[in-house]
């Protein structure tokens, strides 16, 4: 409890002259995303939005998933998808995911991490030092 409040304060202290992480420009890289035969899709840039959210590949890939009720592959810098879906499709899903997943409900910035903690996680807000829950994806 101590050390946290210590870093609270810390953190308050340093936060003017600091200024890290992305601060007040929060850029998103567009979602870039091809066809390939009949049935799958392709988001070119997967792994480059998810470091721009600062995000694990797996967990981001786990939600487009699930929200698209198909399955999806990991490979190096971009993902596959089953199936032919529209880029606004993704678009969409991204700001959703960046809405829960990413984005602090407490001062809505984006300088968060998601923390486990036993079964439950976190999201851990680094610029007000907010706690909230996340959902399970
Ligand atoms: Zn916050």
């Amino acid at each position: 409890m101590m050390k946290s409040y210590e870093e609270l304060l810390k953190r308050a202290q340093a936060k003017l002259p600091e200024e890290k992480g992305s601060g007040e420009r929060f850029e998103i890289p567009r979602v870039r995303t091809f066809v390939l035969g009949r049935t799958r899709t392709i988001i070119r840039n997967f792994k480059e939005i998810a470091n721009a959210l600062n995000r694990n590949p797996q967990h981001l890939m786990k939600f487009f998933s699930n929200e698209m009720a198909t399955a999806g592959n990991l490979e190096e810098t971009r993902a596959t998808f089953q199936g032919k879906f529209r880029n606004d499709t993704f678009e969409h899903l991204l700001k959703t995911y960046i809405d829960n997943f990413v984005i602090c409900p407490v001062c809505k910035r984006p300088d968060t991490r998601v923390v486990k903690e036993k079964r439950f996680s976190f999201l851990k807000c680094e610029a007000c030092g907010a706690k909230s829950s996340v959902k399970a994806i």
